[in-house]
């Protein structure tokens, strides 16, 4: 265990003001301050935030009586969330990239008579019109029911010169889980680091990404747009979670992608299918969209 790749827990506590304590002895342990609360087990990569699920990369690790977290982690997850950046002056989030997952000859996930490239759609209308009304200008990377190839998206979104970057899909388990359900953020995976849902012998290059220039943004707004959803609403917190997904390798703005709900489980795919429930994820996003944007534009 390298000196340089590992931060000793306590000590970092100790910088922002939070006070480490153990929850259960030897396994769970909590860091609490004024304004934020954590959690975290000896030996998992799950860290609970002010109640919201997140992913580091490598668990919390317990050597000698200490405490360590990487200093990657402390990089890329928890000094973005608990003292986020700020952008330059002037520099304003205003123009929103709305990417409806799939469409035409790629239907996504097929549930039944429901078609992920159909609600993604949906929801996207829905979105934009809610972030209109918080006077964001917004483009779509798709209108209507038409196969647009992954980079193509990407491209739209610098052509708009897009302030953010919001790809949205569905979710379906596979066969036989149909307990599975929730939501789920994800922004890309930082260099270095391993994805969340990836097995080790099946991670490929973790080579520094153009997306990973926005690291500290990324994870601040999927912070917040999944904060948002768990919190207004019935659904259980998947977690804020790390993928190398052709969206976000190549955006150079702040880019995340929502899965919000599985298809394959039925009372979800009721509540997706529900125009009343998808305007409230709709306005679920929007608020953590403004949470993010307060929190960079502040002076
Ligand atoms: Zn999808």
């Amino acid at each position: 265990m390298g000196n340089c790749d590992f931060v000793d827990l306590a000590a970092w506590a100790k910088t922002k003001s939070l006070r480490l304590s153990w929850v259960s002895t030897n396994s769970i342990v909590g860091l609490t301050n004024r304004s934020n609360r954590l959690r975290g087990s000896v030996g998992s990569r799950q860290l609970e935030i002010n109640g919201v699920k997140t992913w580091l990369s490598s668990p919390i690790t317990s050597r000698n009586g200490l405490l360590y977290i990487t200093t990657l982690d402390m990089r890329t997850l928890l000094d973005p969330i608990l003292v986020p950046v700020r952008n330059k002056p002037g520099q304003r989030v205003r123009v929103i990239a709305l990417d409806p997952g799939h469409g035409g000859r790629d239907p996504g996930f097929k549930v039944g008579k429901e078609q992920e490239k159909v609600l993604t759609l949906l929801w996207a209308r829905r979105l934009k019109a809610r972030l209109e009304q918080a006077g964001f200008e917004v483009i779509l990377t798709r209108a209507r029911d038409v196969y647009i190839g992954l980079d193509d998206r990407v491209a739209a979104a610098w052509r708009a010169r897009a302030d953010l970057f919001i790809s949205l899909h569905y979710n379906a388990a596979s066969e036989g889980s149909a307990a599975v359900k929730g939501v789920e953020t994800y922004c890309l995976t930082p260099a270095g680091a391993p994805s969340t849902n990836v097995q080790p012998e099946q991670q490929g290059s973790t080579a520094k990404l153009p997306g990973n220039t926005q690291d500290t943004h990324n994870i601040l707004l999927a912070y917040h747009v999944q904060k948002s959803m768990v919190t207004r609403m019935r659904v259980e917190d998947r977690g804020v979670r790390r993928a190398r997904f052709v969206v976000l390798r190549n955006t150079d703005m702040p880019a995340i992608l929502v899965e919000g709900g599985f298809l394959s489980t039925p009372d979800e795919a009721r509540r997706i299918a529900d125009p009343t429930q998808r305007d409230l994820l709709a306005k679920a996003v929007v608020e953590g969209v403004l949470a993010y944007k307060r929190l960079v534009e502040r002076r």
